[in-house]
């Protein structure tokens, strides 16, 4: 398609856009009296419509049942989990049985790590990219330091070659093959976070599993994002944040995937509580830990329903709309996005550059040379809102549920006055 910077042109895009009626589904910020251009669906996802419903409905339930809302709510809160892992799958690539909701992020990787991390004398090393997201730094080199090791000879960070902005998936594997029989465990953000590239998830599992390692991905910033096959990759777990673009809510609930291979175990390590063992047995308060056959095995607590109940509404909206149609939609939203950039970039002679390659989901990071925060400051007192990255990097993550072909005609308009009047 040929695209044209023109307002015109995006309306009409907006017109033709299949997902259209879902932008009035969600909340926006206001600033000058105005919809924000909101960018930060990777960092934190709009209010969808539907999800004060969800919450008013618990509290509802808590005033006039109290704890027999446990059995006897319109959704029972004792398995109220369970409603999340069908649609949750769908989005993930998974069977329903291989996902589960439960805890944040950075401890389910820590308890996913209880069963995948199990370091040997000779097979103990970790492989995951160079300057990975910090909160799984220090989760990775905790994990390995409460073994006895040393981080610095046991993560093996992949790094980008001189010069580069991105990883070459080649290098990954050749550093995967080279480190053999010694690596324990591949774990890497599946979209890293400050360049938005798709690692290609396929290939680095089937890569580290030839090795006999264990695979595993943090998708923070991939779930809602981009196409994921956890189960035919193969993959042995994962675990991802939903306030993110999942639109869940903020410090919101993690999902968690476990391949089918490794459920209905008894032997693997893990560290567990009631709401893993089977249900039948749960309340008859047995010592015996028998572990359901799917991957709420891994729950430990009887779950935060409160908190539970956003991220079900907002599952709804992913329900109907389906992932197909979404990265349809936003493909063709970022490539506008892409090229309105390199308009603006025409009109004020280059000052900044993209650096996300061509695998990628909705996010583009823009390195901005010179004036960048001042740039940045002068979006935001506009309506415009993006983030910083140290040093000169906004990242701007056009979330297709909400934004619009217009956002993106009009951000280029702010930002060519932005970088003009500067
Ligand atoms: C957002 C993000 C996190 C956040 O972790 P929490 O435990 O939810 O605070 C962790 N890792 C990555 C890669 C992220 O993008």
């Amino acid at each position: 398609m040929e695209f044209k910077n023109t307002l015109d042109f995006a309306q009409t895009l907006d017109e033709k856009d299949a997902l259209k009626a879902y932008r009035k589904k969600f909340h926006f910020p206001q600033v000058n009296g105005k919809d924000v251009i909101y960018f930060t669906g990777n960092s934190l996802g709009l209010q969808p419509k539907n999800a004060q419903k969800y919450v008013d409905d618990i509290m509802n339930d808590w005033r006039e049942l109290a704890v027999e809302g446990h059995f006897y709510a319109e959704k029972p809160w004792w398995d109220y989990h369970e409603r999340l892992a069908k649609p949750l799958a769908k989005v993930v690539g998974a069977n329903p049985e291989e996902v589960s909701v439960m805890n944040t992020l950075t401890v389910n990787l820590h308890f996913l790590m209880v069963s995948f991390y199990r370091p040997t004398k000779t097979r103990f090393k970790i492989l995951c990219e160079a300057k990975a997201f910090p909160s799984d730094q220090y989760m990775l080199q905790s994990q390995v330091r409460f073994h006895g090791l040393n981080p610095e000879e046991t993560i093996v960070e992949i790094k980008k070659r001189k010069g580069e902005r991105f990883w070459r998936t080649e290098d990954v594997i050749s550093k995967i093959d080279e480190v053999g029989e010694e690596l324990a465990l591949v774990l890497i953000g599946g979209v890293n976070y400050y360049n938005g590239q798709v690692f290609d998830m396929e290939a680095i599992t089937k890569a580290g599993k030839a090795v006999g390692a264990f695979v595993g991905w943090d998708l923070a910033h991939a779930v809602g994002n981009v196409a994921l096959n956890l189960h035919d990759w193969d993959v042995d777990f994962a675990a991802w944040c939903s306030y993110k673009y999942m639109n869940s809510g903020p410090g919101n609930a993690s999902g968690v995937f476990v391949n089918k291979r490794h459920l209905g175990k008894k032997d693997i390590p893990r560290f567990e509580g009631w709401w893993g063992t089977k249900k039948e047995t749960r309340f008859l308060m047995q010592p015996q830990f028998d572990p359901i056959d799917n991957a709420d095995a891994w729950q430990v607590s009887n779950p935060p329903v409160l908190s539970l109940a956003p991220y079900l509404a907002s599952l709804q909206l992913f329900e109907d709309v389906g992932m197909d149609a979404l990265i349809k939609k936003s493909n063709l939203l970022t490539a506008y996005l892409e090229f309105i950039l390199h308009e603006v970039d025409k009109e004020v002679e280059s000052t900044f550059e993209i650096i996300t390659p061509k695998d990628r989901g909705c996010q583009l990071s823009v390195f901005l040379h010179g004036e960048g925060r001042a740039i940045f400051d002068y979006l935001m007192k506009n309506g415009v809102i993006t983030d910083w990255r140290e040093p000169n990097v906004i990242r701007l993550a056009p979330a297709p549920f909400y934004c619009s072909f217009e956002d993106m005609f009009r951000f280029g308009q702010i930002l060519k006055e932005g970088i003009l009047s500067k």
